[in-house]
């Protein structure tokens, strides 16, 4: 059994991130990771074989409420789902920490304030190369620095959007890309702006995502060692149930321990949850870091709908994720509870629809998938959905994941849905006309849509009703963290990785100190 200073469970926005923080102090670090790399291949630019066959979605079984088996879109590799996101990466608001009322209850606090986390924001966008514009979104919460890169430039049919969203009263602005583009220099730019990015790999490793930008800067520090293939499938505790002393393994067709000083679970929301309540024994009867029995609870994963709407005029634009509007984040004329946020979401391309056929029928026969495909303006709209204590991940008798789930803020998503359809006509598009995209989202098993999971170990001052203290340190275990999107104790209504990311670089702070270790001045700042 090897020692190590610390383990990783998982390589993903919180995972990956952790590590490049906790390398440069020289402590010894163990990566686990239950996929392997993600292969750079031809394919990682096919909307048929992403989309259709879906080529990159790793086998696993879950099981809804009813018992039945499905499939969930889950990528399993280093880099975890950051290597197929969208990378838009916002910040939450301000507001988002404190209390919040909803259409349908309440979004609870954080029990830190946006201000304790707004340093490691900045620190995330530096990280992650994120191009933005302050000052334009009156949501937008104080940064203490501008966006370490500038926006991404419109493509012309997106800057006519932005002009007419404006002429319309509204506050369009430029979103947070996290892409190595330099649009000043062309030919040494990494990102080469292409219409295969949102939902897509990056073959040329020009997206900041977790494997590029947070395990290879790690593992360029001899004292962190990698494991792919190897899925945690139990944490071992000392007699007294106090602490952590081994993660057990499966490897190579064969099981292996090794133990650390201190053991970080970063597998996501869900599998974060499996782990833990599939860890239990005599001194944790419920599982590890569940006295509280919320650990699995509060699972949530955005009220999104991905929609196309008809430009009068073609849309040729090939990356379209430069534009957001956060105007109704808060509310509406017409309703005073929040609605959420609109952005845009990677351009429509004919081979996506294959088994979907976006509002052909009523389109017909004037209107090919081709033609829709033209003159798509792709729209993605997100509502916070809130906390349930019932709304949960669980593990059953054979050790099958199971997720239980109902929607909540169903109204708040509905009148974020009409509120952009009563728009069209004022922006040069076809009124009337605004259909559901499903290749993105797998709507046809909600639950399986779970891109953006979060909430199932939530943080907190009390042990009763959180499974983590403020540090993210389990309260009844001295050694176990967890840094992923489980952590949260509401979602927001805005893209999470940001925040797991500004997370894990706190959590990594305080972990440097008990360490007793330091970090030098510059470390993991240039990419
Ligand atoms: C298609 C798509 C588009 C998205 N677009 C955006 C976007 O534009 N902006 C945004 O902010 N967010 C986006 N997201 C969501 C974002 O990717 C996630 O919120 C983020 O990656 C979550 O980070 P995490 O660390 O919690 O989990 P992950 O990044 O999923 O990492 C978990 C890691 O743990 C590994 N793992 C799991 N179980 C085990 C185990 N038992 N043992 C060892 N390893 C394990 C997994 O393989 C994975 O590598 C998108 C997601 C998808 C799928
Ligand atoms: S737009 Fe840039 S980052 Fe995105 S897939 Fe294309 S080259 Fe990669």
């Amino acid at each position: 059994m090897d020692d190590y200073d610390v383990i990783i469970v998982g390589t993903g926005a919180g995972g990956g991130t952790l590590a490049r923080h906790l390398a440069p102090p020289g402590k010894r670090i163990l990566l686990l990771e239950r996929g392997d790399w993600l292969p750079r291949e031809p394919q990682n630019w096919l909307a048929d074989e992403v989309f259709v066959q879906n080529r990159y979605v790793s086998p696993d079984t879950w099981f809804d409420e009813k018992g039945i088996a499905f499939q969930p879109q889950v990528h399993y590799f280093v880099g975890g789902a950051t290597k197929l996101y969208g990378a838009a990466l916002y910040r939450l608001r301000a507001e988002d920490f404190g209390e919040l009322r909803h259409h349908d209850g309440i979004s609870p606090a954080w029990p830190i304030s946006y201000d304790e986390l707004e340093p490691f924001y900045t620190l995330a966008e530096r990280l992650y190369h994120v191009h933005g514009a302050r000052g334009e979104d009156p949501t937008e919460p104080p940064a203490s620095a501008p966006y370490p890169y500038p926006a991404v430039s419109h493509e012309p049919r997106i800057q006519q959007l932005a002009d007419q969203l404006a002429a319309a009263g509204h506050h369009p602005f430029h979103a947070p890309c996290g892409i190595l583009l330099d649009e000043e220099n062309p030919p040494y730019s990494i990102c080469v702006r292409c219409a295969n990015c949102d939902g897509f790999p990056c073959p040329v490793h020009a997206k900041a995502d977790a494997e590029v930008l947070g395990v290879r800067p790690a593992l360029e520090h001899g004292n962190v060692t990698l494991l792919t293939n190897a899925k945690a499938t139990m944490l071992e505790t000392n007699s007294a149930g106090t602490a952590v002393t081994g993660v057990v393994v499966e490897h190579d067709g064969g099981t292996e321990t090794f133990a650390g000083d201190v053991v970080v679970v970063a597998c996501g929301a869900a599998n974060t949850a499996k782990l833990l309540l599939g860890s239990a024994s005599d001194k944790h009867p419920n599982g590890l870091a569940n006295g509280s029995d919320q650990v699995g609870r509060n699972f949530m994963f955005h009220d999104s709908v991905a929609v196309l709407a008809l430009s009068r005029e073609e849309n040729p634009t090939v990356y379209q994720k430069t534009l957001g509007l956060n105007d109704f984040y808060f509310g509406s004329d017409e309703f005073e509870y929040p609605l959420g946020n609109i952005q845009m979401v990677g351009k429509s391309q004919a081979p996506m629809f294959r088994g979907e056929k976006p509002g052909e029928t009523k389109l017909a026969p004037d209107w090919t998938l081709e033609r829709v495909a033209r003159h798509a303006i792709d729209f993605w709209l997100s509502t916070e959905d809130l906390p349930r204590s019932e709304n949960r991940v669980g593990v059953d008798r054979e050790g099958n994941l199971t997720l239980r789930y109902s929607e909540t803020n169903a109204e708040a998503k509905k009148q974020l849905y009409k509120k952009l359809h009563s728009m069209l006509g004022k922006l040069d598009m076809n009124p009337g006309h605004l259909f559901h995209r499903f290749a993105y989202m797998r709507n046809d098993i909600p639950v399986a849509g779970c891109a953006h999971q979060a909430g199932t170990c939530r943080f907190g001052t009390d042990p009763s009703t959180s499974a983590l203290n403020v540090d993210c340190r389990a309260h009844e275990l001295d050694n176990l963290y967890v840094v992923d999107t489980s952590i949260f104790p509401s979602i927001g209504a805005v893209n999470p990785a940001l925040t797991a990311m500004a997370n894990s670089l706190r959590v990594g702070d305080h972990l440097v100190e008990r360490l007793g270790a330091r970090i030098p001045a510059a470390a993991g700042v240039e990419a």
